[in-house]
């Protein structure tokens, strides 16, 4: 399987389509998931082109996985979590949908489960998510 340059996620980065971005870096880039499992749903993907965890580089998983842990901290930090829950799809067969390289993070409370996939989130809700997350970033 190769890497498609009309995902969705390259057009992201792109700026062809718009998102809601909350950090990036040389390397990675992070934004919100548009239909969030959970308030604070974000995505952090490389800015070079990786199809998944088959095809990436030891580069771009390292650098992907610390802005992973980053984020993890700051979305820990906006919603006042208990928990964070990552989540990468590879492949149909894996669950994944865009094939650009992404993980999700998703701060989590004790004995809350996560929205049903699917859900289109409320972008004010969705820009006020993101000013919180940028806000414990800094
Ligand atoms: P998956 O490949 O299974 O990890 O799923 C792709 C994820 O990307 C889903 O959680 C979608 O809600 C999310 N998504 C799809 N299109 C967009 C978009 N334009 N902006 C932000 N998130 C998106």
């Amino acid at each position: 399987m190769s890497y498609d340059s009309d995902n969705i996620f390259a057009k992201i980065l792109r700026d062809e389509i718009p998102s809601i971005r909350v950090y990036e870096d040389d390397a990675t880039l992070v934004f919100m998931d548009i239909m969030p499992r959970a308030p604070g749903h974000v995505l952090v993907i490389p800015k070079t082109p990786a199809r998944n965890i088959l095809d990436a580089s030891p580069d771009q998983l390292l650098a992907v996985m610390g802005t992973v842990q980053k984020l993890s901290h700051a979305v820990m930090k906006a919603f006042d979590a208990e928990g964070v829950t990552t989540q990468q799809f590879n492949e149909a067969a894996g669950g994944q949908e865009v094939f650009h390289l992404h993980v999700h993070v998703l701060p989590r409370h004790t004995e809350v489960g996560l929205n049903p996939p699917g859900v289109m989130g409320d972008m004010g809700e969705l820009q006020a998510n993101a000013a919180k997350i940028r806000a414990a970033l800094d």
